[in-house]
């Protein structure tokens, strides 16, 4: 089967469906949350889930259900027409226009960057760390790489947890701040909390996750989750 075919193929199957696409005036980008529903997506996320499951393997399958949301995520990226000369005549193709940015949210964004990156090797990589501040218990950022030219491409925000949607919400402003205009966001799981803050402060960022989830508990773990998702893949439990 030819490659195209292949990622075609993947990518009609993996069945991701939309709670609220309202279009912008911008026609090409679309707002809202994607949730995935793919069984083998379903399978590896039952395997992080599991308290049992160790950092090694935590690891492994949260890197794998990134490098598949991959590929619903770019649908949307803008495309270019190239000639490419092949052995038998020229053949009009198409190139993913721009320079795509990936940023990892330190330190359980990380975590998903090595799938992602075996899909689009090509990509840059970016890093945002936030923490939270004792006092005020705002995000406040410890770190902020980023390439100059960061609106050369799109922009994809990496964190698996969205909880409150504090530090995604600060995340995305300093995004903004740093000139990107076209941004996703990829996320695990999801809380309706953290979406609905995400959706009032930048609506017209579209969120990507592989499970929506109940609710957050009163220490702000997201309901039934999969624990600290920093601490399980590193092993610092
Ligand atoms: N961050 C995590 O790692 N887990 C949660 O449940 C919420 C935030």
């Amino acid at each position: 089967m030819p490659y195209g075919v292949g990622v075609f193929s993947i990518s009609q199957s993996l069945h991701a469906y939309t709670l609220s696409m309202p279009t912008q005036s911008n026609t090409e980008s679309k707002t809202g949350i994607v949730i995935f529903d793919h069984p083998l997506i379903a399978h590896k996320l039952a395997t992080i889930r599991n308290q049992e499951t160790g950092h090694r393997l935590f690891r492994a399958a949260l890197s794998q259900i990134a490098g598949l949301m991959v590929y619903e995520v770019t649908r949307s990226l803008p495309t270019e027409k190239i000639d490419v000369q092949t052995p038998v005549t020229k053949a009009q193709c198409q190139i993913i226009k721009g320079t795509i940015t990936i940023v990892p949210v330190l330190r359980a964004g990380l975590g998903m960057i090595d799938g992602i990156l075996e899909v689009m090797p090509e990509a840059r990589v970016g890093h945002l760390g936030l923490a939270r501040d004792e006092q005020t218990l705002e995000p406040h950022a410890y770190l902020n790489k980023l390439p100059a030219d960061i609106d050369a491409g799109p922009v994809i925000l990496v964190d698996p947890m969205l909880a409150t949607g504090g530090s995604a919400s600060a995340a995305l402003t300093m995004l903004r701040q740093a000139g990107a205009t076209d941004i996703r966001m990829i996320c695990l799981v999801a809380a309706p909390e953290g979406i609905a803050r995400l959706q009032a402060d930048h609506p017209s960022v579209t969120i990507y996750a592989a499970a929506l989830d109940e609710k957050l508990n009163e220490k702000g773990y997201i309901v039934p989750g999969l624990g600290d998702a920093g601490d399980r893949m590193y092993g610092t439990v």
